[in-house]
């Protein structure tokens, strides 16, 4: 333990001591700096014996151009060996063989009886600058740090020998051009001299003699100028400049570079270029000059601080070359050097108010981001920080992690890509999500920071939290889609138009209208949508009254997306502001087009009705009941034979009225003054000439808005009608009567059959009765029962012959209620046994709820009569299928009474229906054709109507319908 101890101790101090040894080796350069490989041999080997103790130390530096080697020794005088230094060097002889390079072991050796430890160390890589030997007694000599030592004071010796050597040669060098020169100096001096005396020999070559020393002059003068130029371009240089050996001492310096330093050119000429440089660069500025000196670069640039003469430093930015020797110079180095102290002290205030920059953006109360020219997010001020909750890393990623709004980023990044490429300002405005997710609406601005030469060095970014705005925006947007909407929902067309007129804006029917978009009707745009008969009408309108008044009114056609043109109102108003400057039109267009066809309809209508109630000679008039007066129409004046211009009155109607048809007349008017009354009359009118007219007169009365009585009506002449239905009626009476006559004989079989059968049960019962009361005793019941028989036949007899007597005696129709089953039921009395006789099977269908109807029952019968024969008649040749008759009564839709005879006859040919009901038609030998048309004439006389049609199957159908209450003419 004690032992370790001790030893630890002994290493320490060796350590030590080999530290101390290597201080003092490693000192050893600064003292053989520019000397000669002779004095640094010396005090090499005096410093090794002296630092090692050793006792002796042999140096053999050889010639590097085969001369011979110089051998030094020195020997401790304090050590065993003796002064012989030629046996010390026989000792050495070994390691002095030219091939003893590869021996670098130590070796022991007998010397004067002692023995001596000697170690080897070679100079240069093979030996080539020599050898070194060093001899010590101890016998562990060389320990591993003496071997150290000894090892890098041979290094360094090799570097120093290697300079001397250098310097030694280029010493030789300038000393054989010097030699050179005196020589040339010489000899030229001889040529001189020489070409003198041929001068005085010749004066010729005298002249030339003259010539060439101006020439030489002129040469000289030249150098010299080339000099002066040099000195003055140096001397005057606005940067420093300093020419160095290869060592580094100054050689000549210009004024900046003295004054850059605070030194006199003489003070700089004692000092190396180490001495001004700042000790942090002075290994850079060595490996740079040992680079310059390999030759594998011309020159180098570095920036560095020098260390002025008062100790100060300054910012120098150095550009060394190595100046290449001639013939006459040795190579140098040339050094320029700029103070850059100024720009250095700028960059370190930059840096300064950068870093005050960082805390103004940290503490403005806004947020506030910084860009690099990129867009790269550089700084994020605290606030804004707050806002996302995400530190200024986590913001650096802003497009990745949702920060912007999904729907915003694209648009967001859009831009910035955009501003990063164009260096252009921009505003924006999208969400950005706040800490607690929820997102904001902001305004972001960016505006790029332009350095000197223009180029963007940073973009600040601003950012406004917009949202309240925004809100509100919404809200009036909102309210702006609702009134958009209102305006386009009103069903009609709107529009506006600026104050000079243009149109700004057509609400979504106006669009869909005209099928013009929103663009394409601007301006005067939406013109193109007018009749080409109402364009230049409109426009001009239009621009008058926009430059004068207040209010539009026009009418024009527009045309519908589909390329119809209706008509409209165009209506506008000027909304004026405070100063009552017009500032906005409001319009609309009104489709007027139905009301434009319905005016154009009734002039067209009136037109016909003047022309209809000329051709219809029909009159029309009104009649004001309160206060007399009464309206004619131009017709009824012709009518009247009237002079229009004469007024209508009462008393001039009076007048022409006929005489009989005066109280008729009175009464009209009384009642239709006393109460709203319809009344229709058929007076008659004397003209001036005494000639009569029938007039058919017809009104009804109207109330005016006040309640005022008045009556329309129409008079139409129908003279010409009614006196051809006179001679009608007495025609038709004719007919009737003849048509009763033939009737008559047909009718009298059917008679005689009619009345022979009750007489028949007469006598039948009359016998039966009279046989029951001779019975004994006599059957009084039976009696009594037949004899009551015999009556009810007497009674049937009596009815055929008075219904007999009706049909044939009657002459004027009456009117009186008659049940037409009734009716119609007396008619097959009458006509049974024809029917059976005709083997006719008669079916009828009586309807039971047969209202009773107005009329002439016997002509009705006659008519009934007259269907039942006819149809009897058709089935007479039908042998192969029943021979039916259908009777029918019913009521129809219209409240009418209809009886239908339906047979199974041989039918008619429905296109010659109409030749049916003609008179004098007919297509049987006995007929006379003028019972259908009699029939017709009965039934419309009962205001019905009588038709015939053919059957699906076999036969015709014969019908009549009479209204139940027909007004009986
Ligand atoms: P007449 O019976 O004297 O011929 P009408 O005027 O009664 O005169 O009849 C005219 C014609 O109408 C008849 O000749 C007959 O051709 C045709 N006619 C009338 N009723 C029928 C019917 N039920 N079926 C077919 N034809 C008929």
């Amino acid at each position: 333990m004690e032992g370790e101890t001790t030893n630890s101790a002994q290493e320490i101090r060796r350590l030590q001591r080999c530290m101390n040894d290597l201080v003092s080796v490693l000192a050893l350069p600064a003292a053989w700096s520019g000397g000669e490989s002779q004095q640094i041999v010396h005090t090499l080997l005096k410093a090794l014996l002296r630092v090692l103790a050793l006792d002796f130390v042999y140096a053999r530096v050889k010639d590097p151009n085969g001369a011979v080697p110089v051998d030094t020794l020195h020997i401790a005088t304090s050590g065993p060996l003796g002064r012989s230094p030629q046996t010390i060097s026989a000792a050495l002889e070994p390691w002095l063989q030219d091939d003893a390079q590869g021996q670098t072991a130590p070796a022991r050796i007998r010397l004067d009886n002692e023995d001596i430890s000697v170690f080897p160390v070679w100079l240069g890589p093979h030996g080539e600058i020599g050898l070194l030997l060093a001899g010590s007694g101890r016998d562990d000599f060389p320990l591993e740090t003496e071997r150290l030592v000894l090892n890098i004071a041979a290094n360094q010796a090799v570097v120093s020998l290697q300079q001397a050597r250098l310097l030694g040669e280029q010493k030789r060098v300038a000393g054989e051009l010097d030699n050179w020169v005196a020589r040339r100096t010489a000899e030229l001096a001889a040529a001189n001299e020489e070409l003198r005396k041929e001068i005085a020999e010749h004066q010729q070559t005298e002249h030339k003699l003259r010539r060439n020393e101006e020439a030489l002059r002129d040469a000289h003068a030249l150098v010299a100028r080339g000099e002066e130029l040099w000195r003055s371009v140096f001397e005057n240089s606005a940067i420093g400049v300093a020419l160095t050996d290869l060592e580094g001492h100054f050689i000549a310096t210009n004024p900046v570079y003295q004054k850059m330093l605070g030194y006199t050119e003489e003070e700089l000429q004692k000092l190396g270029f180490d001495d001004v440089t700042h000790a942090d660069n002075q290994a850079a500025n060595a490996a740079l000059i040992g680079e310059l000196m390999g030759s594998s670069r011309r020159q180098f640039q570095m920036e560095e601080q020098y260390r002025r003469k008062d100790g100060s430093l300054v910012w120098v930015r150095n550009n060394v070359s190595l100046v290449p020797g001639t013939e006459r110079l040795p190579q140098f180095l040339m050094e320029l050097s700029e103070d850059i102290a100024e720009r250095k002290y700028a960059e370190e205030a930059l840096r300064a108010s950068e870093s005050n920059f960082r805390l103004i953006v940290d503490t403005i109360p806004g947020q506030v981001c910084t860009l690099k020219p990129n867009f790269e997010v550089e700084l994020v001020n605290k606030p804004l920080r707050d806002y996302f909750g995400l530190a200024l890393e986590q913001l650096k990623d802003w497009e990745f992690i949702g920060v912007v709004h999904p729907d915003d980023l694209e648009r967001v990044i859009a831009q910035s890509r955009h501003s990063a490429a164009t260096a252009e300002p921009y505003s924006i405005e999208h969400r950005c999500r706040r800490h607690d997710g929820v997102f904001r609406w902001f305004q972001v601005r960016a505006l790029p920071l332009r350095g000197a030469d223009g180029q963007v060095v940073r973009w600040y970014l601003l950012l406004i939290d917009i949202e309240d705005r925004k809100r509100a925006e919404e809200a009036v947007m909102a309210s702006e889609r609702n009134l958009k909407l209102i305006i386009n929902t009103i069903p009609a067309l709107a529009w506006s138009a600026r104050p000079e007129g243009t149109a700004e804006f057509f609400n979504q029917r106006w669009l869909d209208y005209t099928g013009l978009t929103a663009e394409q009707a601007s301006e005067w745009g939406w013109t193109v949508a007018l009749h080409p008969d109402d364009l230049d009408r409109v426009t001009s309108y239009w621009q008058a009254a926009v430059a004068t008044s207040d209010s539009v009114e026009i009418e024009a056609r527009l045309r519908r997306s589909d390329g119809a043109y209706r008509w409209f109102l165009f209506r506008a108003s000027a909304l004026r502001d405070d100063a009552g400057a017009i500032v906005k039109w409001y319009g609309t267009n009104a489709d007027i087009d139905d009301r434009k066809r319905a005016e154009e309809h009734v002039r067209r209508s009136e037109a016909f009705l003047v022309e209809g109630q000329r051709l219809s000679r029909t009159g029309t008039f009104s009649w004001r009941v309160e206060t007399g007066e009464i309206t004619w129409s131009d017709e009824l004046y012709r009518i009247f034979e009237l002079d229009p211009a004469t007024p209508a009155t009462l008393e001039l109607i009076g007048r022409r009225v006929h005489p009989e048809d005066l109280p008729m007349i009175g009464d009209m008017l009384a009642s239709a003054q006393r109460a709203d009354s319809q009344f229709e009359y058929e007076p008659r009118i004397v003209m001036a000439d005494g000639s009569i007219k029938h007039i058919h007169l017809i009104a009804h009365a109207v109330r005016d808005a006040e309640g005022r009585l008045e009556y329309f009506g129409a008079a139409q002449d129908v003279t010409g009608r009614r006196l051809a239905e006179e001679g009608l009626t007495r025609a038709r009476a004719e007919l009737a009567d003849v048509a009763r006559v033939t009737s008559f004989g047909v009718l009298t079989a059917s008679i005689a059959h009619e009345v022979n059968q009750p007489l028949s049960g007469i006598i039948t019962n009359a016998s039966t009765c009279l046989r029951m009361l001779d019975t004994d005793p006599p059957n009084l019941d039976g009696a009594r029962e037949t004899a009551r028989r015999t009556i009810r036949d007497g009674h049937r007899a009596s009815d055929v012959v008075m219904r007999l007597r009706g049909l044939f005696s009657k002459k004027e129709a009456a009117v009186e209620p008659v049940d037409l089953n009734e009716a119609a039921r007396e008619v097959f009395a009458l006509m049974l046994s024809e029917l059976q006789q005709a083997r006719v099977v008669l079916q009828s269908e009586l309807s039971e709820d047969l209202p009773l109807i107005q009329g002439d029952r016997i002509q009705l019968q006659e008519v009934i009569l007259n269907l039942l024969r006819n149809a009897s008649d058709a089935m007479n040749t039908i042998e192969d299928r029943p021979r039916h008759v259908r009777i029918r009564t019913s009521r129809d839709a219209s409240d009418d009474i209809c009886l239908t005879v339906e047979d199974t006859g041989i039918g008619f040919d429905p296109q010659h229906t109409d030749a049916l009901f003609q008179p004098f038609h007919t297509t049987k030998s006995d007929g006379m054709g003028i019972g259908l048309s009699v029939s017709r004439s009965i039934i419309e006389a009962h205001r019905g109507r009588l038709w015939a049609t053919p059957n699906d199957g076999p036969g015709a159908t014969f019908a009549f319908s009479i209204p139940r209450n027909p007004e009986a003419s």
